[in-house]
């Protein structure tokens, strides 16, 4: 099974695409996650990547279809894939398609998140993540059970990510519109997109998920 994740930023792609891991044993490949790697890692894509991703802005197509690629080719072909954060653009949906194909894979699911902007980034503004394990908090929403030690792993680091600000996030959101919303018709016509309700609870969304996918 291979499915795309659609949504604009803080739709609440990585948080369901950890769910599905865990209840279906796929794959989540986080073009975002591989890009900020590559960041901390100070490689020649993470030297390319840090100011466009500061900005809000989209990284190139080349660079992200060729970290699609890689990660496709080392995984085994039964494992399924959750693409989250990529196809970005109509250049990489086209890319996608031609990369499965290689990989002799098929597309199964588009699942489009849908969400208000205006409250999305209230959730964005304020997430933050353990510096650890990665378990995701929030100012409002998810406090740790006791302050300043994460629920999972009980390290006292956390950080935040830097283009969770609110003007960077209004740019994403703007990007998410003018450049990846277009991508959604072309899935159309093939008969594969279902929506599904992002404001939901976590838990409610993730249900939902989860019956597309029987
Ligand atoms: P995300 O974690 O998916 O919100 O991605 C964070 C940032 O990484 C984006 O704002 C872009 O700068 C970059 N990025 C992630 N995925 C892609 C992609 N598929 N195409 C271009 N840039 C991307």
């Amino acid at each position: 099974m291979n499915i795309i994740l659609l949504g604009p930023p803080g739709a609440g792609k990585g948080t369901q695409a950890q769910r599905l891991v865990e209840h279906h044993g796929m794959r989540q490949l986080s073009t975002g996650d591989m890009l900020r790697a590559a960041v901390k890692a100070q490689s020649p894509v993470g030297l390319k990547a840090r100011a466009v991703m500061e900005r809000g802005e989209l990284v190139s197509d080349e660079i992200v279809s060729e970290l699609i690629d890689a990660e496709l080719t080392a995984m085994g072909p039964e494992t399924g894939a959750i693409f989250d954060g990529y196809p970005r653009t109509s250049a990489q949906a086209l890319a996608l398609d031609e990369i499965l194909a290689r990989h002799g894979r098929q597309l199964d699911h588009v699942i489009e998140l849908e969400v208000d902007e205006d409250a999305l980034v209230a959730r964005i503004t304020g997430r933050y993540a353990c510096a650890s394990c990665g378990e995701g908090y929030h100012d409002r929403f998810k406090q740790p059970e006791r302050e300043g030690t994460c629920d999972r792993c009980g390290s006292h680091e956390f950080k935040r990510r830097p283009d969770d600000n609110e003007q960077t996030v209004r740019h994403r959101m703007a990007v998410y519109r003018a450049e990846t919303a277009p991508i959604l018709p072309g899935y159309e016509t093939r008969g594969i997109v279902s929506r599904v309700d992002g404001m939901a609870p976590i838990e409610t969304v993730t249900s939902e998920i989860d019956a597309l996918l029987v």
